[in-house]
């Protein structure tokens, strides 16, 4: 069989679907659910219709267009990502794995293969987390992580709550409705621009994920006491930012001398209030961010940070509250997904690199109910989210190949 892909369609589609969008080009701003994103919803679907596959979609807005197989009761084989936008960013982030996935699927068609398996692409919902403060929100929902009811509760910044969206978006359909059987997939893979220099610096065009790192966050907050920074003498102070300073540096001290490269730790919001020159602050409110591509090294660093959180409160006489906001569980990819990409890579003698995803993606959440593998092209200086954000039409296009390959190798 031999696979060939349409570049030049590819890359016209991917520049038509940068048009829908609110803002001005070459940026791309695509929030869930607003008439841009429908529209660009709709524009997809007739592609996927131009394609015969069959178009379904669940009460969360997930899109799933089907090849269906000469097996149709057997399990399904998925592809996709997301095409939703933050503010400003660029054309290609979710997009290469939506429009790749599709190209993939037409070159199979052409190729004249026959899947047993349905082969799925599916478009997430919201991997962003720009409207409702959650990222990958459609594939939470499809893999159980997120339940219906804290589903519900979510609300954007205008105090539209995630169930209006949705149903004023013409999702009907019940929430309890959109979780997947763990039977639902044989496998899942998405292709995806790396968002980071490596493969550029290596001068690899394709990397075959291993692993997906996950992040945990906590909401910190110290509060000490105020005051005059003239008349406050030091042994009476119970400064809210000195004991911040002390906590940050535990933290990266941490996550340094975890024994791991994979550990890292980030303290990317620091409020500090009331924030005047002459006054000894009295608040400071921390955000922590802290990944690993193993859990429970992960998860010994939050330990270690809440150790020290007691210990800072104590010495310093301040009030420390933190709070888990959320604690994902890490992915690895599945072996028999891996070997089939690798295979896909050897067969046109494309060099690879074996990568682990510092980014979190949809597939993170699709790992609790299926095998899943990712497959990362090189993007441009590692430039995403972001109107720069480029990747090259060969590049994508070698990308939806090895996808196609792999696609073919998972549905026989
Ligand atoms: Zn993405």
């Amino acid at each position: 069989m031999k696979i060939t892909i349409d570049q030049e369609r590819l890359s016209s589609e991917i520049e038509d679907l940068a048009a829908f969008s609110d803002a001005d080009p070459p940026a791309v701003t695509r929030i869930v659910f607003t008439p841009t994103d429908l529209k660009a919803r709709a524009w997809i679907k007739s592609r996927c219709k131009d394609a015969g596959l069959v178009v379904k979609y669940d009460a969360i807005g997930n899109a799933f267009a089907r090849w269906v197989g000469s097996d149709p009761d057997a399990s399904v084989v998925g592809t996709g990502s997301h095409i939703d936008a933050i503010p400003n960013a660029g054309k290609y982030d979710g997009v290469v794995g939506v429009l790749g996935g599709l190209e993939a699927i037409r070159a199979l068609q052409r190729a004249g293969f026959r899947p047993r398996h349905s082969i799925e692409l599916l478009i997430f919902t919201a991997e962003e987390p720009t409207r409702f403060g959650i990222g990958c929100l459609g594939s939470r929902m499809l893999s159980g992580t997120l339940a219906p009811d804290a589903a519900r509760q979510l609300t954007d910044n205008d105090g539209v709550s995630a169930e209006v969206a949705r149903k004023n978006a013409g999702q009907a359909g019940e929430l309890e409705q959109v979780r997947l059987p763990l039977s639902y997939y044989k496998a899942f893979v998405e292709l995806h621009i790396e968002q980071g220099p490596i493969l550029e610096r290596e001068r690899k065009p394709l990397g075959v994920v291993e692993k997906i790192a996950a992040p945990a966050s906590l909401r910190v907050l110290v509060e000490g006491a105020g005051g005059h920074a003239g008349g406050v003498l030091m042994p009476d102070r119970r400064d809210a930012l000195c004991a911040a300073a002390e906590l940050i540096l535990a933290l990266e001290d941490a996550a340094r001398s975890s024994g791991a490269i994979d550990t890292v730790a980030t303290v990317g919001i620091c409020d500090v209030f009331p924030g005047a020159v002459n006054s000894i602050p009295a608040r400071v409110r921390l955000s922590v961010d802290i990944r690993d591509t193993n859990l429970e090294r992960r998860d010994r660093v939050i330990k270690t940070f809440e150790e020290v959180c007691r210990a800072t409160s104590a010495k310093r006489r301040v009030e420390i509250r933190s709070e888990l906001v959320n604690a994902d569980a890490p992915a690895e990819s599945g072996p028999a997904i891996v070997a089939a990409l690798r295979k896909a890579c050897e067969k046109h003698s494309f060099p690879f690199l074996t990568m682990t995803s510092r980014a979190y993606h949809d597939s993170l959440f699709i790992s609790r109910i299926a095998p899943i593998a990712m497959l990362f092209i090189p993007c441009r200086n590692g430039y995403s989210h972001r109107p720069d954000e480029y990747a090259a039409p060969e590049d994508i296009a070698r990308g939806a190949l090895v996808l196609a390959e792999t696609l073919a190798m998972l549905a026989e």
